[in-house]
């Protein structure tokens, strides 16, 4: 039985950070978007469930449910409301929400509705190492491997690593020390531009050579993203 893959659609950094952590501890497949555009995009492709909150760039969360639903799409999807107002409560049931969650909340409420879900549509818990589809683009986490259009592309460790922290939170800006925490480790003693050679050869790889456009974004002053084809 494969794992349950949540989407976090959250535009606040903290709170999907938060719940991103507690929830891949779980041993949940998560991904995280940060605008309403991105979610749509994940949540037609990727997830079995969303966690979804209101007030999102771009799209807002109530239009993102309402779309998915007009598109005959029955994934779980969890509002997140940053309001203690009821009428938001009952617009997202409406729209075809199947539960809410209320800020601020516990970690533990989470999962514990996470599970619920998980049960209910048949789906385990347990980490299973992941395949990120994007158009022509497969990063097979269990492979290690890189395939466009099928075929392989050489990927030194580092590289891959890099690659697949980005495309793990895809159109979310991760800035260079950041990934070098995650990529290199917090006792690695290099500098930031470390990061940026090594996004150039990713680059080099997947843009120039095999002529895909742009999937690693420079973000001005801040680090790097992962831009959805
Ligand atoms: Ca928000």
């Amino acid at each position: 039985m494969p794992a349950l893959r949540v989407l976090i659609a959250e535009d606040d950094a903290s709170i999907r950070d938060l719940l991103q952590h507690h929830l891949a501890r779980e041993g949940l497949n998560v991904c995280a978007a940060g605008d309403g555009n991105v979610a749509l995009r994940l949540a037609r492709n990727w997830a079995d469930m969303l966690i979804l909150d209101v007030g999102l760039p771009a799209i807002d969360g109530f239009e993102v449910a309402r779309t998915l639903r007009r598109e005959k799409r029955d994934l779980p999807i969890v509002m997140l409301t940053a309001r203690t107002d009821e009428v938001d409560r009952i617009v997202g049931l409406e729209l075809g929400a199947d539960d809410y969650i209320v800020k601020p909340f516990s970690p533990r409420e989470v999962i514990a509705r996470v599970k619920a879900i998980a049960r209910r549509i048949g789906k385990t818990c347990d980490a299973y190492p992941l395949i990120l589809k994007f158009g022509r683009l497969e990063i097979d986490e269990a492979a290690r491997e890189v395939r466009v259009d099928g075929a392989r592309v050489r990927f030194k460790p580092r590289e891959f690593s890099l690659l697949l922290e980005l495309a793990s939170n895809p159109g979310v800006a991760l800035s260079r020390q950041v990934l070098l925490d995650k990529v290199w480790g917090f006792d690695f003693s290099g500098d930031e531009r470390t990061v940026d050679v090594h996004v150039r050869r990713v680059r080099l790889k997947l843009e120039d050579e095999r002529k895909l456009q742009g999937v690693l974004m420079t973000v001005h002053g801040f680090g790097y993203k992962f831009v959805v084809q």
